[in-house]
Order: structure tokens, then C-alpha cells, then sequence
């Protein structure tokens, strides 16, 4: 065998490793209840997060639904505001903050958003739950699973697949219902008479929960998020992780509780395999930093109740970052984080102005195609226009409308008030008329005015073009 060949031998079998592990089949995880701290919050976030997605559907405001998103309306209401396509300018900056923030809090604390908030796992907290309410802590599913098939096997897996269905099923209905009225969705649910895209919605994202907190768990985390695979890049040796203090901890193995184990060159690590069980994605964070981590810190917890019956201190495992680790300063305020903190400062404060100064009122001019300009009998020049006028408001507005721009202008067939429903589009034809005398050039600018009479202040106005004969 060639030098050559020989050295390639090694990476081939590296190569074989990472394929394998790519193929390997899927072994179930059992992750074992844990109290602590952390789990505190975990579960807090939980509440607080699964009670605004399904309750805030049910929560009223003024008569509607607080929020509802109505894509065939294409208007979104949330709470006292009503957003059109035409405020799409919000959105925009609403989506651009939420990534921001993720990258400024993933600078900040790494993996935050998906140990505690992101949906896989706070459904998967959920699931996981449910099974060990029906199915007991890890040592019993384990066992149940290994078991033979019998009756008790199959109520105890028939239960838990039914209330994961119900579960699932409901917030598949809980989902559609922030866009579609739920206590309609609701009524035509009782009478069965849903129609059929939420029918499929329900059904569609009913079965992806199940799916996904069921069945797939760490696995979208690992093999099918992209946030997972990029957000390394917003790490750096002062982003807050969740590490084994390997110096404090090796080397590890199992000895009595008040022996001396220095005496027998030990770490404060026992070697119970008590984090690596607790784990959702099933890693050993002892063997180091892994992408696989998504920072849920049950680990910590219990890590740290294994330190308490010890009698050591708490923190073998820890919140900590890769300079703390090595002995050296944790720099909370870097370049990155700054930036981030700055440029988040900067758009929500546009977004809050924005929503301050936003008129719930729009108005498109559309001139007439048909003719450039009419000439009266009596020598006026006159145009015609559709105003568009959309009140954004939910109150019905009645507006007073009016011209100006050029000496003399007049609108000659739309004299008094016009009145818009709340939430409605108006499609208004109004004819100008000018004294040609007036005219300076032959395309010249006209504002239109439109002032509520309804909501005081409310007011808007917009710049046409008025055509007429060139001046002599
Ligand atoms: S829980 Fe703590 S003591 Fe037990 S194996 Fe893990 S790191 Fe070691
Ligand atoms: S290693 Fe610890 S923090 Fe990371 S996923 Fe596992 S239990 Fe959670």
C-alpha cells in the first residue's frame, strides 16, 4: 500500500463515522423529569406562552375579537388598531425588530430563545408531559416500551395518543382561530358545518403538532432548523452558554457521599449519567459544546440537585461563557451587542412613532382616463377624478372635503359631507372646475383635503395633478 493511500485510510473512516451517524437509525429518547430553578422558568414561559396562544383568540375587544388576523379581508386587528395591506410598512419593521432582537439576545445569552420560547420546545414540554402523566417518569417508559404487547400496553399508549390527538386538535382550531373569528369557528364547529380551508387548517396543523412534539422532537432542532445551524455565527467567546466545568469536574467517577475524593485523585463529577438522562436531544454536555444543545439548561437543574446530595457546591454545570471557563473576563458590553442594542433602539422607536403619528385614513386619486380636461360652455376648465377614500377607523366617519393648490378652484358636484363606514372603501367621483385665467401651465399641482367631522384632528391631504389648456 502507497504513503499516500495509508493516510488517506484515516479520513475515509472520519468520513464513514459522520455518514453513519447521518443515517443511524433514530434511538428514542426518554428524558427524565427535572425540578429546579430553571425548570421554573421553563415552565413559566410555557404558561405564559401557550396561555396567549390559546387564550387570546377567546379575549374581546370593543365588540370584535382583540386580535384576528382576516387574510380574505386583508385586514389585521389588533386590540384598538386596524392594519391594511396599505400598512404593510409596520410589518416590515415589526418582523425586522423580532430578528433583531434574536440576534441581539443570541449574542447576549446564547441559545435563549430556543430552550425556552421557541415552539418545538415548548410543545414538546407539553408532550412530554401528557406521556409521563399516562405513562410514568423515564424508568417506566422504558419499560413499557420494551414490554410485549398487552392489554395495559395498549390502553397506556391508545391514552396517550388520544390525549395528544385532542391536544393536537386543539391547537390546530386555536390556531385558525386568530384568523378566523373563533366564536364563529366555534359555532360552525358544533354544528359541523366548518368550511373546507379551515377544516384543512385544522386538521394540516393539528397533525404537524403531533407530529413534531410527538414524534420528532429533538430531531427538527437537530436535522431541520435553520436557526440552529447559523446562530454559531452570532456566538463568541463571551456569549452565554451552558457548560460542564470540565476542570472542576475530571476526573470523574462514582465514590460514596462524604468520602475523600481528592484522596482518590476525583473530580467533583460522580459520574451518575443524570445529565446526559434529563437531556431532550440526548447529548453528554460533558463532552463539550455542542450544536445539538438547545441551552434548556435541565441539565443545570439536575446537575445541581446531585451537587446538593453531595454536598458540593452547585454550578458544576452552569450558565457561563468560554472566557469565564478559561479563567478569564466575561466582557458583557462587546461591538456586536452594542450594535444590536442600537439599532433595536433606533426601530422601535421608529415603530412607536410610526403607530403615534399614523393616520387611520387613506385617499388615492385616480383621473379620469377617458378625457385630459372638458371645457364648459361658460369657458371653466374642469376634471374629473375618482377619490379612494378608505376609512381605517372602525367608527363610521363622516369627512368634509375640499380643494385648493389653485385660485379658484371648486369642486362642483361634491358640496357638503361625505360619511364612510367604519373599516369601508369609498370610491367618490368629483369633478374640479378653474377659471383657465388661474392656470399658469398646463399640468398643474391640486391638493385635495379631507377633514373628519367625526374624530376632530383627523385629517388628510393629497397632491393631484389638474390638466388643462396651455396658458396663452
Ligand atoms: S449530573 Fe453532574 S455529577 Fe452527574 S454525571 Fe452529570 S455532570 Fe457528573
Ligand atoms: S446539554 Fe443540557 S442544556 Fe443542552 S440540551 Fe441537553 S439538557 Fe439542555
Amino acid at each position: 500500500m502507497s504513503a499516500e493511500n495509508a493516510n488517506r485510510l484515516p479520513e475515509k473512516a472520519a468520513q464513514d463515522e459522520v455518514e453513519a451517524a447521518l443515517y443511524r437509525k433514530r434511538e428514542k429518547i426518554y428524558p427524565r423529569e427535572v425540578h429546579g430553578i430553571f425548570a421554573l422558568l421553563r415552565n413559566l414561559a410555557m404558561v405564559a406562552l401557550l396561555g396567549i396562544f390559546y387564550g387570546l383568540p377567546w379575549v374581546n375587544w370593543s365588540g370584535r375579537q382583540a386580535v384576528v388576523f382576516d387574510l380574505p379581508a386583508r385586514k389585521f386587528y389588533i386590540f384598538g388598531l386596524t392594519f391594511w395591506p396599505q400598512d404593510f410598512i409596520y410589518l416590515s419593521l415589526l418582523l425586522i425588530i423580532a430578528a433583531l432582537s434574536l440576534f441581539f439576545f443570541t449574542a447576549l445569552a446564547g441559545r435563549l430563545w430556543c430552550g425556552y420560547a421557541c415552539p418545538q420546545t415548548v410543545w414538546t414540554e407539553i408532550f412530554m408531559w401528557i406521556e409521563r402523566k399516562i405513562e410514568g417518569d423515564r424508568k417506566d417508559q422504558i419499560k413499557l416500551d420494551k414490554a410485549t404487547i398487552s392489554g395495559r400496553k395498549l390502553a397506556l399508549k391508545g391514552a396517550k395518543h388520544a390525549a395528544w390527538i385532542l391536544f393536537a386538535l386543539w391547537t390546530g382550531f386555536s390556531f385558525v382561530g386568530w384568523f378566523t373569528p373563533i366564536k364563529t369557528l366555534s359555532a360552525g364547529l358544533l354544528s359541523l358545518d366548518l368550511g373546507p380551508w379551515e377544516t384543512f387548517w385544522i386538521l394540516f396543523y393539528g397533525f404537524a403538532t403531533w407530529g413534531n412534539a410527538g414524534f420528532m422532537r429533538e430531531q427538527v432542532c437537530i436535522y431541520m432548523c435553520p436557526y440552529a445551524r447559523f446562530q454559531s455565527a452570532m456566538f463568541d467567546r463571551d456569549t452565554l452558554l451552558i457548560a460542564y466545568d470540565e476542570k472542576r469536574g475530571e476526573p470523574r467517577g462514582s465514590r460514596k457521599k462524604g468520602t475523600d475524593y481528592r484522596a482518590q485523585n476525583l473530580g467533583d463529577c460522580i459520574n451518575c449519567q443524570i445529565c446526559v438522562q434529563v437531556c431532550p436531544t440526548g447529548i453528554d454536555i460533558r463532552d463539550g459544546l455542542q450544536y445539538q444543545c438547545i441551552g434548556c439548561a435541565a441539565c443545570i437543574d439536575a446537575c445541581d440537585d446531585v451537587m446538593d446530595k453531595m454536598g458540593y457546591p452547585k454550578g458544576l454545570i452552569r450558565y457561563t461563557t468560554e472566557n469565564a471557563l478559561e479563567g478569564g473576563k466575561t466582557h458583557l458590553l462587546r461591538p456586536r451587542v452594542v450594535i444590536y442594542a442600537g439599532l433595536l433602539a433606533v426601530l422601535f422607536g421608529a415603530l412607536i412613532t410610526a403607530l403615534a403619528v399614523r393616520v387611520p385614513l387613506q385617499m388615492d386619486i385616480i383621473r379620469d382616463r377617458n378625457a385630459l380636461y372638458l371645457e364648459t360652455p361658460e369657458g371653466y376648465t374642469e376634471n374629473v377624478y375618482t377619490l379612494k377614500i378608505i376609512n381605517m377607523t372602525e367608527r363610521s366617519q363622516t369627512y368634509r372635503l375640499s380643494v385648493s393648490g389653485i385660485k379658484g378652484a371648486e369642486l362642483i358636484n361634491r358640496e357638503g359631507k361625505i360619511t364612510v363606514e367604519g373599516g369601508a372603501v369609498m370610491a367618490l367621483p368629483v369633478r374640479v372646475r378653474v377659471d383657465p385665467v388661474n392656470l399658469k401651465t398646463a399640468s398643474s399641482k391640486i391638493n385635495f383635503l379631507i377633514e373628519s367631522l367625526t374624530t376632530p384632528g383627523l385629517r388628510l391631504e393629497q397632491t393631484g395633478r389638474f390638466l388643462g389648456p396651455a396658458p396663452r
